[in-house]
């Protein structure tokens, strides 16, 4: 018996179709990229993250554009995250961020 098999394409991951959910992740600073001192939060033990506002998206995101307003200075953790990548696809999978 003939099995027919359909393609069934996979809906594109893009970040002009998110919001900006890998901002709402936590960012370690390991190395100084110019992140001006407003949008870095200090814990107790003098560790450095990017500040996350109450909506939970990084301090730097342009609520508007949902875009990086510091991009040229942003993070290596940001800069090493890829669209498309295993983790991207699970933090757009998360309920808490299903809109995108
Ligand atoms: S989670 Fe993925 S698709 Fe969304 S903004 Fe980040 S890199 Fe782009
Ligand atoms: S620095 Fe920019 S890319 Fe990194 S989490 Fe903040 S808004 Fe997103």
């Amino acid at each position: 018996m003939a099995i027919n098999i359909k393609n069934i394409a996979e809906k594109e991951v893009t970040c002009s179709t998110c919001q900006a959910c890998c901002c709402r992740l936590e960012v370690i600073l390991f190395t100084d990229t110019g992140v001006p001192d407003a949008h870095i939060a200090v814990d107790e033990w003098g560790g450095e993250t990017m500040l996350r506002l109450d909506d939970g998206w990084c301090s730097a995101l342009d609520r508007e554009t949902l875009l990086c307003s510091i991009y040229e200075n942003r993070p290596w953790a940001c800069r090493e995250f890829e669209m498309g990548s295993y983790d991207c696809r699970i933090e757009r999978e998360i309920p808490f961020v299903s809109v995108c």
